[in-house]
């Protein structure tokens, strides 16, 4: 802090206010020009949750299908999910949620990194916001992806806090020097939430992911530890879990229908803007809400770094 003090100058962003506005205002103008994705060139996105199985309830379909397309993606758990089973605790723990992500990521095609920070414990540090600044960058991430900042979950809300605060720094040079910056700032997306203060998730970009559903399935069921021993502990139905791969495998699908029967509610006006009369048909789907922190894609640039939606006819 001394040190910054004593380093006041006209180009000195970190240390005056009106600097600091001034670059984010020239940071606005010129990144808003997202990201030219070359027709052949592969989409990068990234993915933040706080625990090693977030990110697969959220966006583990859209993952699937920009895998299968030859697409990147790479999930990354901020925490190491050491506080996340009734019996087993710490580094143990730790390792066998450490195995599953990884399992769950080999399933669809993806990367899987889960940082060793601890489960129930994390808080937005300088430290871990520049973990978070380095792995957006090392990925040279064009889509980056995290929870809101309100939650109910202290790991999740921070996560949302981390990701937010790295989502200019990741292209200033002077931060993190170790890692070079991205020269365009990326779009910020939040995962889908059902909270409503301070205000509700606004479903800007809706994904059918009816193709893909059993791919996503299979990534939870890499999940042991949480899907058949922790969550169903939590909510007092261990005995019900059954011990029939297959039939566990269905209890999934069938959970998952009841987590998306948005896609017939608040869902079906951003669904059937991109895909029509065929939004009447999907069963399955993830949605993302655009942050108004990094790059603004227009509709034409959605439709490339989300290569998805099919062309409509025009309306007569
Ligand atoms: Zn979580």
């Amino acid at each position: 802090m001394l040190m910054l003090k004593s380093q006041k100058g006209p180009f000195s962003a970190l240390s005056c206010p009106c600097s600091i506005w001034l670059a984010c205002v020239l940071a606005t103008l010129w990144f808003s020009a997202l990201p030219t994705q070359a027709q052949n060139q592969p989409v990068r996105v990234i993915a933040f949750g706080a625990h090693p199985d977030d990110c697969d309830l959220d966006a583990g379909g859209l993952a699937a299908k920009y895998a299968a397309l030859g697409h990147k993606v790479k999930f990354v758990s901020l925490t190491n999910g050491d506080a996340g089973h009734q019996s087993q605790h710490g580094e143990e723990l730790a390792q066998r949620r450490r195995a599953e992500a990884q399992e769950a990521g080999r399933r669809i095609g993806i990367e899987y990194e889960v940082l060793d920070n601890h489960d129930g414990q994390l808080m937005p540090t300088l430290e871990v916001r520049e973990q978070v600044i380095r792995e957006i960058r090392q990925w040279k991430a064009d889509i980056v992806i995290a929870p809101r900042p309100n939650d109910y979950h202290p790991d999740h809300r921070y996560t949302g806090v981390l990701v937010q605060d790295a989502s200019y720094m990741v292209i200033v040079p002077s931060l993190v020097a170790d890692t070079p910056p991205l020269t365009k700032n990326p779009v910020f997306l939040y995962f889908s939430d059902r909270f409503k203060r301070p205000q509700p998730f606004r479903p800007d970009i809706v994904v059918s992911i009816d193709d893909v559903i059993e791919k996503k399935i299979d990534m939870l069921d890499a999940h042991v530890s949480q899907f058949y021993e922790w969550l169903p502990w939590t909510m007092g139905r261990l005995e019900q879990v059954p011990k029939d791969p297959a039939e566990r495998k269905k209890r999934l699908l069938t959970w998952m229908s009841s987590e998306t029967k948005n896609v017939k509610g608040e869902w079906r006006e951003p669904l059937e803007k991109r895909y029509g009369a065929q939004a009447a048909k999907i069963q399955y789907a993830e949605a993302f809400e655009i942050t108004e922190y990094g790059a603004q894609p227009s509709e034409e640039q959605i439709r490339r770094l989300f290569p998805f939606f099919p062309v409509l006819a025009p309306r007569p």
